[in-house]
């Protein structure tokens, strides 16, 4: 395993790498011991159609959390067949069915740290055990939280996060997309520049920040999985009321 040291020199190092070549050094050292998580939006397509060209039997990891727009499936669903994707669906534990049940149309709305936290973060936690490697597509300019994120990032488990995408801008994006002809989300044209689940998300004007149509109106801008997800474990339907503080996103 890399020490935090070399960890530390090579993020550092990979500041001035294009994207294809942390991909390329990340499969070559992981591989089968890798995976990456897309959320089939505009924006994930040149990780997911990159990385998918490097290693194309890449686990995908998709979170389907049962509160996407039917379009996104439809997308999802599209682009893993045109692509001959390796997806990997992850659902909520069934150990919160009983509670999910009572509360699903309302959890959104009123709690969406344990919602994210039951739907997104817990279900990605267990995917990934057994993993050493973990790639995503967080960019610096998306938010406040991922401005402070670094290339390589050592998680207290010993996983390591990939941000292969971090240096990239919305224009990075929109040229790769335009060069590599990449097909768009189909609610992209429709005002949704960032898609996550629908109850929390809404269509922005052309001059909004690209999260914006985010939780609009909370304070809430992640959901927890490029956050404290490391440090929030072993949360259950029984004990969960005693650790809502430890639930709540940053
Ligand atoms: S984004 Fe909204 S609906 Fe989706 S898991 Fe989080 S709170 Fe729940």
């Amino acid at each position: 395993m890399l020490s935090v040291q070399k960890i530390k020199r090579l993020s550092e190092e990979f500041e001035t790498k294009t994207p294809q070549e942390i991909i390329e050094w990340a499969v070559n050292r992981f591989a089968p011991d890798i995976a990456l998580s897309s959320s089939f939006q505009t924006q994930s397509m040149p990780l997911l159609y990159m990385a998918t060209r490097i290693q194309p039997d890449l686990p995908v990891f998709f979170i389907d959390t049962g509160y996407h727009f039917w379009e996104t499936q439809e997308f999802r669903e599209q682009i893993a067949h045109d692509w001959n994707l390796n997806i990997v669906d992850l659902y909520r534990s069934h150990s919160w069915d009983t509670f999910a049940r009572q509360h699903i149309r309302t959890l959104p709305g009123e709690d969406p740290n344990l919602c994210c936290y039951i739907h997104k973060v817990q279900p990605m936690q267990n995917a990934l055990q057994g993993y050493k490697a973990w790639i995503s597509g967080i960019r610096r300019d998306q938010t406040s939280v991922r401005t402070q994120a670094n290339i390589l990032e050592l998680q207290e488990d010993g996983l390591l996060k990939i941000n292969p995408l971090l240096n990239w801008t919305q224009v990075d994006v929109k040229n790769y997309m335009e060069e590599n002809n990449l097909p768009e989300h189909p609610l992209y044209g429709k005002g949704y520049r960032s898609v996550g689940c629908a109850p929390c998300t809404i269509a922005i004007g052309v001059n909004d920040d690209e999260r914006a149509g985010r939780w609009a109106g909370r304070t809430k801008v992640e959901c927890g999985l490029h956050t404290d997800m490391f440090s929030k474990k072993n949360i259950t339907e029984s004990n969960y009321e005693s650790q809502i503080e430890t639930i709540k996103a940053k």
